[in-house]
């Protein structure tokens, strides 16, 4: 007999993306939610930064009704990774993961608007300017108190899902929050190149064409490429180039790439002050001539970049999802798809066994589950990270060896390429 009286069955804490695709993946359970968001929808221009989404993230997104409202989408059918300074390069294609695409790009905005909008008509509750500042479980039930219009509110739940990117983690009784400043940022910006660069043709997955028409098939949404000019064809080629100072990618995006520069702190804030022509100029000099003079560029923005994770991710009453349960460095694009996976497979034990939610039973099945994708994802993104960051002769040797020896080996360019898609079971 449950002798507790509670508001929700569900309360989350955070309104990012994450927290707003629990929460839509629960629409029509039958389970009561409440979503508590401290702000509320962004102005574009606040954040530029692109998504790179796998394939399973793509189905999450149909599946809650978000994919098809995502104005631009751009497949990634090569990816091509080379070091600064070394001879190696490989270079991945959606035929050696035997894919019709390696991935899509997105932009973290359409995503955030696109999930905010589908929240409007639904039956979940949710609070805009909703600031939770504290969070409890005492007697069995989660406990959560928030400021909302200038007044503290106090509402329970059986279980809290904590979505709010790691800031509240110092409250959960019985987590750690491990963190590693990389000292680095990442930033930024859409930027126009006078090539998209080509590769030789063996080693180009597919034609554009071919798979926009096939991609089109499933969605109807593709790129739209409409630069000036004559017409520029988009071959759908994401660049990723290690430096010692760190990695930069170059992803396709529309007719321009999205810009990830990871720079040391202080080069971060040179680069932000710069005005255009000298941002380009230094990029160009920086990731060198492959695809010609960078000529264009949008608003650029800096991130501050740190490993953070949480263990363990459950906690009496309590589990920790996306950012709040792993925050990863951008190289490996896979925060925002670990994140959604999160979020998916919490539902998916939720609406299995609504009697159990928040339960312990529920928690360590939850926690079990999510274990390996989590610590393959960070360790495989943290890896990488020491790999090719850095000045170390013998590592220096290792990686253009290493580059060179996985372009000609297709199992392991399958195994990379998988594993960057998918995560853990790639
Ligand atoms: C430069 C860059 C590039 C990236 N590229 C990729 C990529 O290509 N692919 C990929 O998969 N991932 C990528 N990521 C990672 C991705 O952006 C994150 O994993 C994702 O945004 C995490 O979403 P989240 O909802 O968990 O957390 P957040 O986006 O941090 O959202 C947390 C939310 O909680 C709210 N909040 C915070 N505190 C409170 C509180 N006390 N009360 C109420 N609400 C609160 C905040 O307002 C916010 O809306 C990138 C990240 C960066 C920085």
């Amino acid at each position: 007999m449950n002798i507790h009286h509670y508001d929700y069955d569900l309360i989350i804490i955070g309104g990012g993306p994450v927290g707003m695709a629990l929460a839509l993946a629960l629409r029509g359970s039958g389970t009561s939610v409440l979503l508590l968001e401290a702000r509320g929808m962004p102005a574009k221009t606040e954040d530029s930064r692109p998504l790179a989404l796998s394939h399973g993230s793509r189905l999450i997104l149909q599946r809650l009704g978000v994919w098809d409202a995502l104005p631009e989408v751009t497949p990634i059918l090569t990816i091509h990774i080379s070091s600064r300074g070394g001879f190696g390069r490989t270079v991945l294609t959606a035929d050696d993961a035997g894919v019709p695409a390696l991935g899509y790009v997105v932009s973290h905005h359409d995503v955030f608007r696109s999930m905010h909008e589908a929240l409007q008509n639904c039956n979940v509750d949710y609070l805009e300017g909703a600031q939770v500042t504290r969070l409890e479980t005492p007697a069995g039930l989660g406990e959560v108190e928030f400021q909302h219009g200038g007044i503290t509110k106090k509402v329970t739940a059986r279980l809290l899902a904590v979505a709010d990117g790691g800031r509240l983690t110092g409250q959960i009784e019985g987590v750690t929050q491990h963190v590693h400043d990389y000292q680095q940022w990442a930033v930024v910006a859409r930027v126009k190149t006078e090539r998209f660069g080509s590769l030789p043709p063996a080693a180009v997955a597919k034609p554009f064409t071919a798979a926009l028409s096939r991609s089109a098939k499933r969605t109807s949404q593709t790129t739209k490429v409409n630069g000036n000019g004559p017409a520029r064809t988009q071959p759908s080629i994401a660049y990723e180039r290690f430096t010692p100072d760190g990695p930069v990618a170059l992803l396709p995006s529309g007719d321009r790439f999205a810009l990830v520069w990871t720079v040391s702190p202080a080069a971060a804030q040179e680069i932000l002050a710069l005005d255009d022509t000298a941002f380009l100029a230094r990029l160009h000099g920086h990731f060198g001539d492959r695809l010609g003079k960078f000529i264009e560029t949008g608003k650029r923005a800096g991130f501050p970049l740190a490993l953070k994770y949480a263990a363990p991710v459950t906690a009496c009453r309590v589990v920790l999802i996306g950012n709040a349960a792993q925050t990863l460095h951008p190289v490996a694009g896979q925060g925002f798809n670990l994140g959604l996976r999160d979020a998916w497979e919490l539902a998916e034990e939720i609406i299995a066994s609504p009697a159990d939610i928040g339960a312990p039973v529920m928690l360590a099945r939850y926690g079990d589950k999510r274990q390996t994708d989590s610590s393959v994802g960070r360790i495989f993104t943290d890896s990488l990270i020491k790999l090719f960051s850095n000045d170390d002769l013998v590592l220096g040797v290792l990686r253009n060896s290493g580059l060179s020896a996985l372009d000609c080996l297709p199992q392991a360019k399958r195994f990379v390429a998988r594993r960057m898609m998918f995560g853990a079971r790639g």
